[in-house]
């Protein structure tokens, strides 16, 4: 097969391994910690999840530069578990779920706040203020053999040491399996899909020369810079 030209597989690193992770598809659950519904939405509290996606090339690896993006004055930082599918399935039930995790990482979902109020006022999807160049910044993939399936655990994110956000996994709305079920009742889910699990309290604005650092305990950590 000849192309006019090429695209690079977007990939992440393997914690302790030369091998990488393929991504395929980036997934993310809409309202999932009980204290960020009531700091944004003040949305129903008791719906079901919902899902958005970003772009595949929205992943800025760990330690990596953030350009501040364009259309905004309002970008905020939102840290997540992220959840790395290992292999494929539909319609998966809660008590299979974590058969087909292959392991996780901590990420951003960073997000134009403006545009997505915007968008949520003028009832438009969310595509311009969540799936933005350079939106998805995630560390690297702990395989699931080797540190288990985090479901409890210090989530928090700091900016220029400060801290910010400081929750628990424990207070997720939806767990990780619970999370996995409902999505694949909508879409197959394959080898490579990324899903970002939410965001505890604690949301807020970013600067040009900020450090952000976050971490998840028992997991790792991750840290960028905005530019
Ligand atoms: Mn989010």
């Amino acid at each position: 097969m000849k192309y006019i030209f090429s695209l690079e597989q977007v990939s992440l690193p393997i914690k302790e391994s030369e091998k990488r992770f393929s991504v395929r598809r980036i997934y993310c659950v809409g309202r999932n910690y009980l204290e960020h519904i009531r700091e944004t939405a003040g949305a129903d509290e008791r719906e079901p999840p919902f899902f958005f996606q970003k772009p595949t090339d929205a992943i800025l690896e760990n330690g990596g530069q953030f350009p501040y993006p364009p259309m905004s004055n309002k970008t905020h930082h939102e840290i997540e578990l992220v959840v790395a599918i290992g292999s494929s399935g539909k319609a998966i039930s809660v008590n299979n779920a974590l058969n087909h995790v292959y392991g996780y990482g901590v990420g951003i979902d960073m997000t134009r706040r403006d545009l997505q109020s915007d968008a949520k006022e003028s009832r438009r999807p969310w595509e311009v203020g969540k799936a933005f160049d350079h939106s998805a910044p995630c560390s690297a993939i702990s395989p699931a053999a080797s540190i288990g399936h985090p479901n409890r655990g210090r989530i928090w994110l700091a900016v220029n040491g400060a801290v910010r956000q400081d929750g628990n996994l424990s207070q997720q709305i939806w767990n990780v399996s619970e999370s996995i079920a409902h999505l694949s009742t909508l879409f197959e889910l394959m080898p490579g899909d990324l899903i970002m699990t939410g965001t505890p309290a604690g949301v807020g604005p970013i600067k040009v020369g900020d450090e952000i650092t976050g971490g998840i305990d028992g997991l790792g950590h991750i840290k960028i810079k905005v530019v």
